[in-house]
């Protein structure tokens, strides 16, 4: 029998996305932007999209997003996920710029009160919340309460 496959951790250290992970630890939520033209640089390339510059910084954001779309997830495909199934997988807006979409997942909702253009904020757990303790805090999501 093989062991079972541990719940998949993103890589910290990675140059791309490791100031993601540093602020969140920091309870913020940052994504780069172009200093030249404020446009965002998510997911990170390294340059900007719009003015081609590489004058690229990490911005701490509001955290205010709305919800573009969102899967309610009964069934876990990737068998390490099943732990903390069922769960609600998002893709939202952030506020900052409505261009920027950002992958996350949804906690502290009912499903079926979800609805496409709701306002979400960012909430601080760890990755693995509820079920299992990964030591990582992620820039998770979770329905407006302002
Ligand atoms: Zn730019």
């Amino acid at each position: 029998m093989s062991e079972p496959r541990p719940f998949p951790l993103p890589d910290l250290q990675h140059a791309s996305t490791a100031p993601l992970w540093k602020a969140a630890a920091r309870g913020e939520f940052a994504l780069p932007r172009c200093r030249d033209c404020w446009a965002f640089d998510w997911y990170p390339k390294g340059h900007c999209r719009k003015c081609h510059g590489s004058n690229i910084d990490w911005t701490t954001l509001s955290g205010r997003a709305t919800l573009f779309s969102w899967a309610v997830v009964k069934r876990a495909l990737h068998k390490p996920l099943a732990p903390i199934a069922p769960y609600v997988s998002a893709i939202v807006e952030i506020d900052d710029d409505r261009l920027t979409r950002f992958v996350t997942r949804l906690i502290d909702c009912e499903p079926a009160e979800l609805r496409i253009g709701m306002p979400v904020e960012v909430r601080f757990a760890d990755l693995g919340y509820p079920a299992v303790e990964t030591g990582i805090m992620a820039p998770l999501f979770a329905p407006s309460t302002q």
